[in-house]
């Protein structure tokens, strides 16, 4: 067959197919995290990406602010969501049915791709007298909202370093985009928050009063990066917020991009390949994705297997 017959085969193709399905436009929800985080510049990067090709696919994408990892692989699995961005701990443990999806595992789960690494930040007053995570007990701690990745992954560090919620002298469940006036305003000592950096909250908090990032490590830490695959040690970089000028050791998770089997796998091809046709604009969307390159985001921190749809697009590649 020569090409401009192909081509326009194709054409035509396209265009029967646009004319039958121009009832049925198709609409993709991507579940994000707080405003002020990376998970929302995610969606939203992702969601641009696909409406600039809605002529050819026909595909909608929409990404609204949701309370973050576990919120959305909870709405994935209700329908309520098509996608959406989850730390690869609560990945891990949703897939596998551990930890707090015990009894309520998801098979269906499917990861589509690994984005920025987040580091288990926490966030001090300065004059809040607490230097490490070791420091937190009877202080004014937001332990993050139910049903954010942030939430999840403090409850396993408090567990590991032998500290209830009621060691707190207040513990306050704020979301993201709220925690940091609450810091400033000083009705908190200490936020926690496991994101991308720069992080808006945390620079929020940084420039807003007088605060520091503060080191999560010891032997607890050290033994959590050892028992879960998903734990590796993180450092977050001197100079990157105001009032820590020296880097900070902590440890963290990868941001990583799911979705089910009950989202069809056209649809998963067409908004994996929006991000990967158009790799160059993605990685401009926000510092923290600078650095992905394609290779480690589909092989990297992901426990769920991967979409049929996604694997399509990564074998056309030459990637599989
Ligand atoms: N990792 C956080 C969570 O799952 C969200 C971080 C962000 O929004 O960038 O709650």
């Amino acid at each position: 067959m020569n090409k401009i017959f192909k081509s326009s085969l194709l054409g035509a193709l396209v265009l029967s197919t646009t004319i039958a399905t121009a009832a049925e436009q198709k609409f993709v929800t991507i579940g994000t995290g707080g405003q002020t985080g990376v998970y929302y510049v995610v969606g939203q990067s992702i969601c641009k990406l696909v409406n600039r090709g809605i002529k050819d696919h026909n595909i909608k994408c929409n990404a609204p602010s949701t309370g973050g990892s576990v919120a959305n692989i909870n709405a994935i699995g209700a329908g309520e969501q098509d996608m959406g961005v989850a730390q690869s701990d609560w990945q891990f443990h949703a897939y596998n049915g551990t930890s707090k999806f015990e009894g309520k595992g998801n098979k269906e789960l499917r990861a589509l791709f690994s984005v920025h690494p987040e580091p288990f930040t926490l966030v001090v007053r300065a004059d809040s007298g607490i230097n490490s995570f070791d420091d937190l007990k009877n202080k004014r701690v937001n332990v993050g909202n139910p049903g954010s990745g942030t939430r999840g992954t403090m409850e396993v560090v408090m567990a590991a370093k032998k500290l209830a919620m009621k060691d707190f002298s207040l513990k306050s469940e704020l979301k993201a985009a709220e925690m940091s006036a609450a810091l400033c305003d000083n009705n908190l000592d200490a936020i926690t928050y496991t994101a991308g950096h720069p992080s808006g909250a945390i620079k929020e908090a940084s420039v807003s009063c007088d605060s520091k990032i503060a080191p999560v490590t010891g032997p607890e830490v050290d033994k959590l990066i050892a028992d879960f695959p998903f734990y590796a040690p993180a450092v977050i970089p001197g100079g990157m917020y105001k009032g820590t000028d020296q880097d900070v050791k902590t440890f963290g998770v990868a941001a990583t991009f799911v979705s089910s089997t009950n989202t069809d796998d056209e649809t998963v091809y067409q908004v994996v390949k929006a991000v990967f046709d158009n790799f160059k604009r993605f990685k401009k969307l926000h510092p923290a994705f600078a650095h992905l390159t394609e290779k480690e985001m589909i092989s990297n921190a992901l426990s769920a297997p991967l979409h049929d749809g996604a694997v399509k697009y990564y074998k056309e590649r030459g990637w599989m």
